[in-house]
């Protein structure tokens, strides 16, 4: 008698995650910026940044910076 044997559940394990499949660090930085950005009044104004918005687009501008010269230096050959 087989009876009682507990089969775990296939695939039970909920939707599955693509390994890689995230955001950018750039796309994340420059999120971060802009959702900051688009609330934060003493951002809104024109060529005026809070302390926090001026630190996340630094942020944002080395990240990208980072990304591109990565691209650059990482030719194959
Ligand atoms: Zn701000």
């Amino acid at each position: 008698m087989d009876e009682g044997r507990d089969t775990p559940d296939p695939g039970g394990s909920g939707p599955a995650v693509a390994a890689g499949v995230r955001l950018s660090e750039v796309q994340e930085a420059y999120g971060r910026y802009t959702e900051h950005a688009t609330r934060c009044w003493g951002c809104r104004a024109i060529d005026e940044r809070c302390d926090t918005g001026e630190r996340l687009h630094r942020a944002y501008r080395q990240v990208d910076e980072d990304a591109r010269r990565r691209l650059i230096g990482d030719q194959p050959g």
